[in-house]
């Protein structure tokens, strides 16, 4: 990859798109909450189940870890894996206790001691980390998923089997490391990947235009 096509990428798809201003959520906890929700799941039951845990008032750490098993499985179901994702609130709330339930406190951490606290917590992983990092702690930092690699792959840029940090280098390596435009950077790559980049593409119209994938009169298949 060229030292300009990360940025390149990034106004290509800012221009096609505009900015999305991720992520959305009513409070610090909600936004860690919904990035749990989240995993191996489409927005919209992540967001449902989000909501719900703030209707029975349980977006609070304390009041998370003191809920029964069966009133939170109830209210985040929409997510699905309910057992699996109850369990890593939990685990979140137990974790924010150390930091007297404050998530500011947390976010007062310098971004790397941030980062490997999250990822000390059950079922945190580097994505769910970063998305945290990133648009609670408003911290530069980019974001990869599936979609990201999806897509370097499609650019030439990656190998099918590149790791988390290797996608993630090819980006922090390349821009400037500011804050706002890495958050709108993932959820640009997000945007695209619904859009154009999907798993069978929609190459014709894609404004990616220095994608091979442009080359097929048909898109790619
Ligand atoms: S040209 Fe096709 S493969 Fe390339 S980014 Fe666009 S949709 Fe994806």
């Amino acid at each position: 990859m060229s030292h300009g096509g990360a940025m390149e990428l990034y106004q290509v798809l800012l221009a096609a798109y505009g900015r999305q201003k991720w992520w959305p959520a009513d409070s610090a906890l909600a936004m860690m909450a919904g990035a749990i929700l989240v995993q191996n799941t489409a927005w919209t039951g992540a967001a449902r189940a989000v909501q719900r845990l703030a209707e029975a008032g349980l977006l609070e750490a304390a009041a998370l870890r003191q809920v029964d098993d069966e009133r939170l499985w109830e209210r985040i179901r929409p997510a699905g894996y309910f057992r699996v994702k109850g369990q890593r609130l939990r685990a979140l709330a137990t974790f924010l206790a150390d930091y007297g339930d404050n998530c500011q406190r947390l976010f007062r951490l310098e971004t790397t001691e941030l980062r490997n606290a999250l990822l000390k917590v059950h079922g945190i992983g580097k994505e769910t980390a970063d998305s945290i990092v990133c648009y609670g702690g408003g911290r530069a930092i980019f974001v990869v998923d599936a979609y990201t690699r999806r897509l370097f792959h499609r650019l030439g840029w990656s190998s099918a089997k590149a790791d988390y940090d290797q996608l993630q280098q090819l980006v922090m390596g390349t821009v400037p490391p500011e804050a706002d435009m890495l958050a709108e950077f993932h959820a640009l790559i997000v945007r695209h990947a619904k859009n154009h980049c999907r798993s069978k593409p929609l190459c014709h119209g894609c404004p990616v235009v220095f994608c091979p994938g442009h080359s097929f009169p048909q898109g790619r298949e």
